[in-house]
């Protein structure tokens, strides 16, 4: 795969498709991690001589509402405070582009010299965006000599930005080729998925919400791993699927034949929670029981938020044996500060490796919590891409988006 270092892109039109899909609110940039993210790819395109394209998407447009909420959304999400951004941080003038198609777009591409950059509006503006739709596609590989793929959280959606541009410059004999973020998490997710027996014992940690969400990655992570760490909220389909007494901790009924497969296929390398801090669901936080329970005892009308100290405990020991560690999913409720304690103990497992193991946390809630805890400093790798880090373990090392520029 061509990458944008070895690229020679002098006088070229490039079309960069980066991930500028930052938390905004009342167009303030509440986290701008992911435009610092994109300088270096940037950055190096300038350096070159190209003339730079930015395009991304911002939030999501539902084209099937009624026209004033498209207009709606559309406001909510126009990308004009981003370029405000981007220009500081490069510290050279970013001219935007408030339309996706037409002469207005058309002229201030021709108009750009060697080294300049603009940003286009919001990818999703067009309803075509989405559905990967040719004519739109046509009309944006006409604005491009080249191609850069530098959103790694987008490269599991064939869209026209991600998929249908580079398939149609790549078919007119065009350089494409992927940024340095997407060409670190290239090879930091690729260790994850094609291991190597000097990262043995490779453990996964997973938790968050729904199996449901997940029962394709916990498939693929059972045939890669060694061992699988199971917390969160759906620890409990596991624990129940076991005969467990589960109270009100959420289930999902139908995935219980799952959950039994897997710990069957499993034999023992599935380690569940031991005990659990429970809550009250129907009280409010003031008067919230907080309590820790074997997770055989949870009592009727109450529901476990989060591992108990005996699993973290149970779990530390495990992760301090392990070579490679891939993380997914909070182990509880860990926006409330009651409930935090097992996700921060699993950071702090992490973190007494001490380098010696190569450690990657995927996941947008994971990925915040250590962030918000102190610790992603203590990961290897920790993933920009969410579902594209899933996907990417499930599909072997395989995302639209990554393989069309092969
Ligand atoms: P990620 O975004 O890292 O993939 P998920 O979206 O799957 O993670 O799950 C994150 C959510 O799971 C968090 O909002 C957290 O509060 C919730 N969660 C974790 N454990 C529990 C639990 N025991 N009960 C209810 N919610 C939980
Ligand atoms: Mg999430």
């Amino acid at each position: 795969m061509l990458t944008v270092d070895k690229m020679q892109v002098k006088g070229l039109r490039v079309f960069v498709r980066v991930d500028f899909n930052v938390p905004l609110k009342g167009g303030v940039i509440r986290d701008d991690n992911r435009i610092v993210a994109a300088v270096p790819t940037i950055k190096e395109l300038m350096k070159k001589g190209a003339r730079v394209i930015l395009v991304s998407h911002l939030g999501k447009i539902k084209h099937k509402d009624a026209p004033e909420l498209v207009e709606e959304a559309k406001k909510k999400n126009d990308l004009a405070p981003i370029a405000v951004r981007l220009s500081e941080l490069l510290a050279k003038p970013v001219k935007f582009v408030p339309v996706t198609r037409g002469e207005e777009l058309e002229k201030a591409v021709a108009s750009l010299a060697d080294g300049e950059v603009l940003l286009m509006q919001n990818t999703r503006y067009e309803v075509g965006e989405e559905k990967n739709d040719p004519e739109l596609s046509e009309i944006w590989a006409n604005l491009a000599d080249a191609y850069v793929m530098d959103a790694f959280g987008s490269a599991h959606r064939a869209h026209s930005s991600t998929y249908g541009v580079p398939e149609i410059l790549k078919s007119e004999g065009k350089p494409v080729a992927c940024g340095f973020l997407v060409e670190k998490e290239i090879a930091n997710l690729n260790r994850c998925v094609h291991v190597s027996e000097k990262d043995r014992p490779y453990i996964a940690v997973l938790g968050g919400l729904k199996v449901s969400d997940k029962i394709k990655v916990i498939g693929a992570l059972l045939d890669k791993c060694d061992k699988i760490l199971i917390g969160g909220a759906m620890a409990f389909t596991f624990l129940k699927a076991q005969g467990k007494k589960t109270g009100l901790s959420p289930v999902e009924d139908d995935q219980l034949d799952f959950a039994r497969d897997c710990l069957a296929k499993a034999k023992g390398r599935i380690i569940l929670p031991v005990d659990t801090v429970i809550g009250d669901a129907f009280l409010p936080e003031e008067r919230k029981t907080v309590q820790v329970v074997s997770v055989n005892e949870v009592p009727d009308g109450f529901e476990g938020l989060d591992i108990g100290p005996e699993t973290d405990k149970l779990f530390a020991g495990q992760i301090s044996k392990a070579k490679m560690l891939f993380w997914n999913g909070p182990m509880g409720v860990f926006e409330q500060s009651e409930f935090q304690k097992g996700t921060i103990s699993i950071c702090k497992a992490v973190k007494a490796l001490d380098g010696k193991a190569f450690t990657v946390c995927g996941g947008g809630d994971s990925a915040a919590a250590i962030k918000q805890f102190g610790y992603d400093k203590d990961f290897s790798h920790v993933s920009t891409g969410g579902g594209a880090s899933l996907e990417m373990i499930e599909n072997d090392g395989h995302l639209p988006g990554i393989d069309i520029l092969n």
